[in-house]
């Protein structure tokens, strides 16, 4: 490589040393309980596909058909040649879904949290954010070029004392998400809400791992709390539970026709290629139509934590389907995902910057279609050696 590229093997050489160096995994099956990793059969406990859509039939039909009447890409941003009927079609059906007036589409989940929220906050107002929240939302909170004051996790005290100094700025905006991916644990919603009004903030919200694995039908945090659409701006993603790709906000309906005008992320960026939509909208449809994959996903949870426990291991306060195994170290973390693997069970260590520094951890994750004996399998895997 010429001379003025040889930074790039000291940056990675560098990562190598501190156990940080990541490499892609190459899956030879399509996402499932078991699949097929670097030529082997190994159970998946760590994707985000919760409720097992990305292969389910009726969803890559629903893709093949939309791919068939719309074509394989929109072609445009959706303000200029891009916004194809099916769009429409989907943004109803994830507005009913989460109970709100209506949604609007966007390319992923870290292009809406990069757009929406400078959208929503500039200099001279003032952004509150969880110390946890994912790097999208600090990336959307950065490139706002508002003053972003950063809460301790879920704590409250410590958010409304930054709400009773926010001074003169001239809006404040929370931001937080409903699950946390990495840890499990939900931001108390109807405290958020009642703090927010209080002190006249916005609240942003990313339900991205709640839609589908929280509430009884699975719509996400606000229906385990009970709450109606109470939070100003619900972001979520399409590509985890929902089997597909993409994202989605759910708002007013005068909220969104300003993001339709201001969020960059959605002006500037080609529509979602329509088997995205078509599968996406096939998922909202067979969890508006029962509750059974959500049950059969908390079913799994409840088999797991009951197995953590008998291990010894602590579990999330909540039902979720998330199980962090918190390690600290990071080769530590590297080490233990090498062991399990090389007993058939793929799960990934967890490190920093994804989590902070001294908090590497194995993330596991169950999912709707993971049979008995794959729990059993995991949890085999887990006493094998601490
Ligand atoms: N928000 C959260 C909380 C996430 O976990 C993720 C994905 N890891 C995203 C946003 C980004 O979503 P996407 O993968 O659709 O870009």
């Amino acid at each position: 490589m010429p001379g003025h590229l040889d930074w790039i093997k000291d940056e990675l050489a560098a990562l190598e040393r501190e156990h940080l160096r990541r490499f892609l995994r190459r899956l030879e099956s399509p996402q499932g309980p078991e699949i097929m990793l670097d030529g082997r059969r190994v159970l998946n406990f760590c994707s985000n596909d919760y409720l097992g859509l990305a292969g389910d039939r009726r969803v890559i039909a629903a893709a093949q058909t939309a791919t068939k009447r719309w074509g394989a890409g929109a072609g445009a941003s959706r303000l200029i040649a891009g916004n194809l009927g099916i769009f429409a079609e989907l943004e109803a059906a994830l507005a009913r879904l989460k109970g709100y007036p209506a949604a609007l589409l966007l390319g992923s989940g870290y292009q809406a949290n990069l757009g929406l929220i400078p959208a929503l906050a500039d200099r001279g107002d003032l952004i509150l954010s969880d110390r946890l929240n994912h790097a999208s939302l600090i990336d959307g909170c950065r490139l706002s070029r508002a003053e972003t004051r950063i809460f301790e996790h879920l704590d409250l005290q410590h958010l409304e004392r930054e709400l009773q100094r926010a001074g003169n700025s001239r809006r404040r905006l929370i931001v937080v998400e409903s699950l946390y991916s990495m840890d499990g644990d939900l931001f108390p919603l109807p405290d958020l809400i009642g703090l927010a009004k209080k002190y006249n903030a916005i609240t942003y919200v990313d339900e991205a791992h709640a839609t589908g694995t929280l509430g009884p039908t699975g719509r996400g945090a606000l229906e385990h709390f009970g709450r109606g659409p109470e939070v100003d701006v619900l972001m979520g993603t399409l590509g985890k539970a929902l089997g597909s790709f993409g994202a989605f906000v759910c708002a007013s309906r005068e909220m969104l026709d300003y993001f339709i005008n201001r969020a960059r992320s959605f002006i500037f960026a080609t529509g979602l290629p329509p088997a995205a939509a078509g599968a996406a909208l096939e998922a909202v449809k067979i969890l508006e139509h029962g509750p059974e994959l959500r049950e059969a996903l908390i079913k799994n949870v409840r088999r797991l934590r009951e197995g953590f426990q008998r291990l010894g291991w602590s579990v999330p306060k909540d039902e979720v389907p998330i199980f962090p195994v918190r390690v600290g170290d990071p080769q530590e973390a590297l080490q233990k995902a090498e062991r399990w693997l090389a007993q058939g069970v793929f799960v990934q260590a967890i490190r920093p910057p994804t989590v902070p520094v001294g908090s590497s951890r194995l993330r596991i994750t169950v999912r709707a279609d993971h049979r008995p004996e794959h729990l059993e399998a995991l949890l085999g895997a887990l006493d094998f050696k601490k």
